[in-house]
């Protein structure tokens, strides 16, 4: 699933790619997405000029001038992928075509969806950024006693992190996955922030993790997976101490830590 790493990766891919290009043509190819797409989205960007590409959480949003939305909001769902390419994708829902090529949204899973309109960042319940989060900022979400993991995923309270890093993070800050996040108090608040800076700027400059959320008809890869230091790694020797990773559930869905050096 797209993190903040990916969602950044796929923003500066595509600002790269097409800024100041123009929107000539626009096709909703299926509109049965988490949200439909609406009737009018094609008619509202058409003929707008790509003016800036940005990320909040982990919504990718595209300024445009001259066309009669002046924002695109999309939100890469489970499985969402944007494509440089002319060829047909059996999984593509919307295509947008600029002078200088086709760009592609493909959701298999269709838990994704964009929307045209204007002030569209503004209608999003996010939290802090993660990646810019301060250290009082942080402290103040950590209240309640949720799960430190669970908190960290809440995008209400801070924007762009999921399971993935959510496990990396905690491991780095050398945080049990249960602990109460009230718990969350003094040194730890500090080493969590460093964590997060430090875990999801290494991913950017990997671009992300397995494959690359943005790219040129066949896939190129992310280089994060080659880093995961708990994540999917059960079973395997913690790269500090060599006690072997554990995998636990919570609130549906899968963590990885180590129990020697994440303690409560
Ligand atoms: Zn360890």
């Amino acid at each position: 699933m797209p993190e903040l790493p990916e969602v950044e990766t796929v923003a500066r891919s595509i600002k790269k790619e097409f800024l100041n290009c123009k929107i000539l043509r626009v096709r909703v190819t299926d509109c049965r997405l988490r949200e439909p797409v609406a009737v009018d989205y094609p008619s509202q960007i058409a003929g707008g000029v790509l003016q800036d590409v940005s990320r909040r959480g982990k919504y990718l949003l595209m300024r445009l001038r001259h066309a009669a939305a002046s924002e695109v909001l999309f939100h890469l769902g489970m499985s969402g992928r944007m494509l440089l390419t002319t060829e047909f994708h059996p999984h593509e829902r919307v295509r947008i075509e600029f002078d200088r090529g086709c760009l592609v949204f493909i959701d298999p899973r269709r838990f994704g969806f964009t929307r045209a309109g204007a002030h569209l960042a503004d209608s999003l319940t996010l939290g802090p950024d993660a990646l810019d989060i301060s250290r009082a900022q942080l402290k103040a979400i950590l209240t309640g006693k949720r799960e430190i993991k669970e908190v960290l995923m809440m995008q209400n309270r801070i924007a762009g992190i999921g399971n993935i890093y959510a496990s990396e993070i905690l491991f780095v800050a050398g945080i049990h996955p249960l602990t109460p996040a009230d718990a969350v108090t003094g040194q730890a608040v500090y080493r969590l922030q460093q964590a997060i800076y430090h875990v999801l700027r290494e991913a950017i400059r990997l671009k992300g993790s397995s494959i690359a959320d943005f790219y040129y008809g066949k896939a190129q890869q992310g280089g994060y997976q080659n880093r995961f230091k708990v994540y999917d790694r059960e079973g395997a020797s913690c790269i500090t101490c060599g006690t072997k990773i554990i995998k636990i559930r919570q609130c549906g869905r899968s963590t990885w830590f180590c129990p020697q050096c994440q303690v409560r």
